[in-house]
């Protein structure tokens, strides 16, 4: 247990090792959790009482207490009375430029890749995606490194025309594209560092860049397809998103928000039922609360953010006093639509993930946090049970990454799982209510971590 990326927690790792009980007549590695209710994550009814197993770093066994065999001597955890959850998987995130509330490229360096895949781990995230703004090799190198913890995938550097992919900070990640062989060629490169799928832009920010063009898009799409990568694109509006689906784009990082979506868009769709959806409600949290929400107040925020994070926080969900009142309107008009595409899309079979944009623009520094805030709100504002909520941020939003051996809680799966101290069937906000986190068959050093933040202020 322990190995390679938590050095720093030498002592914390000791402790916790001898307080184990003796290995000496079990095989080495072997844990049993027995007593908690079990969400398997596949949407099935829970397993109340449940015992499963774990043996080095997956799944081996799961039912009910008492009828799942294990050698005597095996160390058992007591879980009674908590919930135990698969650990969630977020499938659009921007790795690197934020640290506190500071947001630049100079931030892109392997120990703040590293601090905030800590970050998604004390939250109980298996799996992210960084979403086309990755800066030279840096991600892949830090990607091929980590082998505890959250696991880090990456698209690497996205396209969009040249200076008109993403925004902020990240806007020279892109590679800027003029003309199909150039397309062809930057894609040939990603699939040489094996990126985990290709990012596109097709948005011209409210008529302030050069949109994507459909032949650029469509060269980058047959080109990836012939490495056997996916694609996916930031795009917002209803005739770009029906425009790439006839393209073949495999997956979309945003819901479409200028209109409705309509029968044509959803027969689209139906053609092609892998196509995963993300939303960024996270990312559109200004737009979506009207005021502070309670959970703002939920003291084990400070464990992982700092009073000035908080304190930001706070003001975007209040509603900043000096913006532009038809800005804050138009803002509040596109994710009131999105929502309701969410949920049409959803009831008419679609795929949806979790995507919340942390560490983007609109996203900020809230890593891990926002993920789980993602997830109230697809049960509060768009509709969807506890449980089906559930299914979405873990078993689709892994599926949506081709990460089969995450999402669900079964024998053969990698060990990732958070235990609950409430159950999130009865208030979705219950997996916020974090009493251990599990990646890859190792417990998250959480103390230690919230330490650290918390002595760096
Ligand atoms: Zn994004």
């Amino acid at each position: 247990m322990f190995r390679t990326r938590w050095v720093g927690f030498t002592a914390a790792a000791l402790l916790a090792a001898s307080a184990l009980p003796a290995l000496s007549q079990a095989p080495a590695g072997v844990t049993l959790f027995e007593g908690a209710r079990l969400i398997v994550g596949d949407g099935s009814a829970p397993i109340e009482n449940s015992a499963f197993v774990v043996t080095e770093n997956r799944i081996t066994a799961v039912g009910r207490r008492g009828a799942v065999n294990v050698p005597p001597g095996t160390p058992r955890v007591d879980i009674t009375g908590k919930t135990v959850i698969p650990a969630l998987v977020d499938d659009h995130v921007h790795m690197g430029y934020r640290r506190g509330t500071s947001f630049t490229a100079d931030n892109y360096t392997r120990e703040n890749l590293l601090d905030m895949l800590d970050r998604y781990a004390f939250y109980g995230i298996a799996a992210v995606l960084e979403t086309g703004t990755g800066r030279g090799d840096l991600p892949y190198k830090v990607r091929a490194e980590v082998r505890t913890g959250t696991r880090y995938l990456t698209t690497g550097s996205g396209f969009g025309m040249p200076n008109a992919g993403p925004g902020g900070a990240m806007r020279d990640s892109a590679y800027g594209v003029t003309n199909e062989a150039d397309a062809r060629k930057d894609v040939q490169e990603l699939a040489a560092h094996k990126a985990d799928m290709v990012k596109i832009w097709v948005d011209d920010r409210a008529g302030t860049v050069e949109k994507l063009t459909p032949d650029l898009y469509r060269a980058i799409i047959d080109e990836a397809h012939k490495h056997n990568m996916r694609v996916m694109a930031h795009t917002t509006e209803l005739a770009d998103a029906k425009a790439l689906l006839r393209a073949g784009l495999d997956g979309f990082a945003h819901m479409v928000r200028d209109k409705e979506i309509d029968a044509e868009f959803l027969a689209l769709v139906k053609e092609r039922p892998n196509v995963f959806f993300l939303e960024t409600l996270w990312g559109e949290r200004r737009a979506i609360y009207g005021g502070k929400p309670g959970w703002l107040d939920d003291p084990t925020l400070r464990e992982a953010f700092s009073t000035e994070d908080l304190k930001q926080l706070g003001e975007q969900l209040a509603g900043e006093p000096n913006a532009n009142p038809q800005a804050v309107q138009r803002a509040r008009t596109m994710a009131e639509t999105n929502l309701r595409n969410t949920a049409k899309l959803y009831a008419a079979g679609g795929r949806i993930g979790l995507g919340t944009d942390t560490g983007g623009v609109s996203g900020g520094q809230f890593f891990g946090l926002g993920s789980h805030v993602e997830l109230e709100l697809l049960v509060t504002r768009v509709g969807l049970t506890p449980m089906q909520a559930l299914v979405v941020g873990t078993k689709t939003s892994a599926e949506n990454l081709g990460l089969s051996d995450l999402g669900t809680i079964a024998p053969g799966k990698s060990a990732d799982f958070i235990v609950l101290d409430a159950n999130p069937l009865d208030n979705i906000a219950n997996t916020r209510r974090i009493n251990r986190v599990y990646l890859r068959g190792q417990e998250i050093p959480r103390g230690a971590l919230s330490a650290k933040w918390n002595a760096k202020g």
